[in-house]
């Protein structure tokens, strides 16, 4: 009887425990961030995280008198889904303040102007054209291979007709009987003809009829090469470049998973690839599945002038400006003190400090 209340007791006590604030939420003097690798503003070397918003998290974290414990998350909806079920205290990354999320979320003050940008591949849209390999590609395009297979066959057919109807007369245009050399005479006369350049007219009556339909045909044959090979060249220069967001509809397009940028092009009718790391939708740009990235300012420049240097640029302005801030669930008691700690880093010149760290003072 006695052993049964006391196990009882230790039963309420280990569930007491258990099932306190406390051991739930770890370390009361420390708070679950949860976060995302976004470089520069999350950066993970060697196992550790730092980078411009963890930086800044650590101050703020430091003037708190708080510790923190992160969380790393796949991607920014999975950094929101962690904050909105209690998993993490807030989020802190590249977390742009949109009006859908306000409505879930509570955001501190912006912490860093940002917003969306292009990333391309090489040098840029316009060192991309270059005339002399625009016309190479028009040489060598399918098209024009299918135009030259036509041109050969009109060649072959009215050259063995009129080597048949006109070889051997001794005033006409095929001085030989035999088909050596014979068809060369003819084959030059037909291609002549088919560029609208005869010198010699064949004598024999049927063949010169052959020759008058033969002439009209190549006119036309002209005209229609001359329509497509105009038409191609157009087509290859309105593809050539990605100037600005008027340029991504129909193009394939790169960025992250959830992110605003994704839900910009789809709004664009671009064909949005997303990926859960930004890494990989770089990695897309380079190996062509994408033409360009769009993507945070931020993060495309830091890209571009680092692993990026000479193989992706960044063209146009920012066209939708965004501001990164830190986000906690809705009414949560932080929000106050994180929001007066980071005014306190402005004004004592701290985040000035970091901002040029991380981003070369731009
Ligand atoms: N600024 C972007 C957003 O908040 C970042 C997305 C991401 O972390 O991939 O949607």
């Amino acid at each position: 009887m006695m052993s049964a209340i006391r196990r009882y007791f230790a039963a309420l006590l280990l569930a007491a425990i258990f099932l306190s604030p406390a051991f739930a939420q770890g370390d009361p003097s420390s708070l679950r961030v949860a976060t995302r690798v976004l470089p520069p503003l999350v950066v993970e070397e060697k196992g550790a995280l730092t980078g411009f918003s963890i930086d800044l998290w650590n101050s703020i974290a430091e003037r708190l008198k708080v510790k923190t414990e992160y969380q790393t998350a796949p991607d920014v909806r999975a950094l929101l889904d962690a904050v909105r079920t209690g998993k993490a205290d807030l989020g802190i990354a590249a977390i742009s303040i949109t009006a859908a999320r306000d409505r879930e979320f509570d955001f501190s003050q912006p912490m860093m102007n940002a917003g969306l940008q292009i990333l391309v591949r090489g040098k840029g849209a316009s060192a991309e054209s270059n005339p002399l390999r625009d016309l190479l590609n028009l040489l060598f395009s399918p098209v024009i291979l299918v135009w030259l297979g036509i041109a050969l066959l009109l060649i072959l057919i009215p050259a063995h007709l009129v080597w048949l109807l006109e070889r051997g007369r001794p005033d006409g245009i095929i001085p030989s009987r035999n088909y050596f050399p014979g068809i060369f005479y003819a084959l030059y006369w037909a291609a002549s003809t088919l560029a609208t350049q005869a010198d010699q007219m064949p004598r024999q009556w049927l063949a010169r009829v052959l020759a008058v339909l033969w002439m009209f045909t190549a006119v036309v044959f002209v005209a229609f090469y001359t329509a497509q090979l105009a038409a191609t060249l157009t087509v290859q220069q309105i593809q050539g470049g990605i100037d600005g967001p008027e340029d991504l509809p129909g193009k394939q397009v790169a960025t992250t998973k959830g992110s605003t940028a994704a839900e910009y092009l789809r709004q664009l009718n671009a064909e949005v690839l997303e990926f859960s790391s930004i890494a990989d939708a770089f990695q897309a740009l380079l190996d062509k599945r994408a033409d360009a990235v769009v993507f945070d300012a931020p993060v495309l420049l830091y890209f571009a002038s680092h692993d990026g240097k000479g193989k992706a640029q960044v063209v146009g302005a920012v066209f939708r400006k965004e501001d990164y801030g830190i986000v906690f669930r809705p009414g949560s008691p932080l929000r106050k003190r994180v929001d007066g700690a980071l005014l306190a880093l402005r004004e004592d010149g701290s985040y000035q400090r970091l901002y040029e760290k991380w981003f070369g003072g731009k």
